[in-house]
């Protein structure tokens, strides 16, 4: 918190700020800082105003509902608001659409960044000398940008070379790359950070942990694709917003920092997790099914699915005094409460477009 409160009164762009982590990283600029906040997002079936309705009235907050492929928008955004800071996280960030329908993923995550870049270099190079020292765009990535592991190799370092196998992972590894030469060709200063799969409040039931909390409150199937082996590392996503303005005031310029949550599991025992919670929480005693795990189906494995994803997180530990405060158990705990107190937020979404990833799939695995 001492690093937050010695800078004051900046400006951040954030884009992607209606989703599930940029709402998360606005809710704790606000709650917890004087930085002024304009959130620009395009509001894709991702994004959700809902989960910014507790900061949405402070006077540190402004929404604009833009494109980021969106050239002169952006342009004038720069201009209008001056900012000292952009974090950028507009993405198309659901793997099973991306094999789906790749074409978004492209447009949005490789000519949205470029664009992005593109008019935060404009701006910069036209800023004083002082504030073009503060400068910082901090550029939002994924560890699946790396590949997958084997069991037995070691954990992804900021220096593992990229290897990404679905057209969402190629997406963000192309914006990366288009993020590390801005650095390097217009000095913008750029950082970097890759983090492993998130879980917590407000994340939108397609992806795994929601889905399987949301289906099984409602006594629907829980589908596992082929035998839930794979193995993720589970960051808690406030963690993953703490960590993120950690890096933003104190990062280094040109630097890329990996976040993890040291939290390796398999899916299978995700799954099983939320099911015991459940079992404690709001135990079943209809029809033939007893305990939660019984709503477990085993699906056919998504094509080119990574086995593993690790991160190894020493260099912002040490470097910057940053870890999880939360653990997988009290993390997942917090989640599936959340979920029980929320049912308005997430059966509007249930009930209404979201209409189940990858047809009889209705898989989110990370
Ligand atoms: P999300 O899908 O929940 O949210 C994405 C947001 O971006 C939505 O609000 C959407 O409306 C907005 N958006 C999409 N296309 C846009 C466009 N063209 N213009 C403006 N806004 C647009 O994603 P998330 O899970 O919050 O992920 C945020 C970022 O973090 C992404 O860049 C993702 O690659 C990265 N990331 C996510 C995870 C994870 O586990 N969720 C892990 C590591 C990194």
């Amino acid at each position: 918190m001492n690093i937050i409160n010695s800078v004051r009164k900046k400006s951040i762009i954030i884009t992607g700020g209606a989703g599930f982590i940029g709402s998360a990283v606005i809710r704790h600029l606000i709650r917890d800082t004087s930085y002024n906040v304009i959130n620009i997002d395009k509001l894709t079936y991702a994004g959700n105003l809902e989960s910014l309705k507790d900061v949405s009235n402070s006077p540190q907050y402004t929404f604009e509902q833009i494109d980021i492929c969106n050239q002169s928008e952006i342009i004038r955004i720069f201009k209008q608001y001056e900012p000292d800071f952009v974090m950028h996280l507009a993405a198309e960030s659901h793997v099973d659409r991306s094999i789906d329908a790749p074409a978004k993923f492209i447009h949005t995550n490789i000519i949205g960044t470029y664009t992005m870049l593109e008019a935060a270099c404009q701006y910069w190079i036209k800023l004083n000398k002082e504030k073009k020292k503060i400068f910082r765009f901090l550029h939002i990535s994924t560890d699946e940008v790396y590949g997958d592991l084997k069991s037995s190799e070691s954990l992804f370092t900021e220096r593992t070379a990229y290897a990404p196998s679905s057209p969402y992972s190629a997406s963000k590894a192309s914006s990366d790359h288009l993020a590390r030469a801005w650095n390097r060709t217009y000095k913008l200063p750029v950082i970097i950070t890759n983090c492993s799969n998130n879980y917590g409040p407000y994340q939108f039931p397609d992806k795994l942990i929601p889905l399987v909390i949301t289906n099984a409150i409602i006594g629907k199937s829980l589908p596992i694709y082929g035998e839930g082996k794979q193995i993720r590392d589970w960051l808690f996503v406030e963690d993953h917003a703490e960590a993120l303005v950690n890096v933003l005031i104190a990062g280094k310029n040109g630097e890329t920092y990996n976040i993890g949550g040291y939290n390796e599991k398999t899916n299978l025992e995700v799954v099983k997790s939320i099911c015991s919670i459940l079992d404690c929480l709001i135990p079943r005693h209809l029809d033939k099914i007893n305990k939660y795990e019984d709503l477990i189906i085993y699906v056919t494995d998504r094509p080119g699915h990574d086995q593993r994803y690790a991160i190894d997180s020493s260099k912002i530990e040490n470097q910057l005094r940053w870890r999880p405060v939360e653990t997988f158990d009290t993390g997942i705990q917090k989640t599936v409460e959340w979920y029980l107190n929320n049912e308005t937020w997430w059966t509007r979404i249930k009930d209404g477009s979201y209409q189940g990833q990858r047809l009889g799939l209705e898989n989110g695995n990370g």
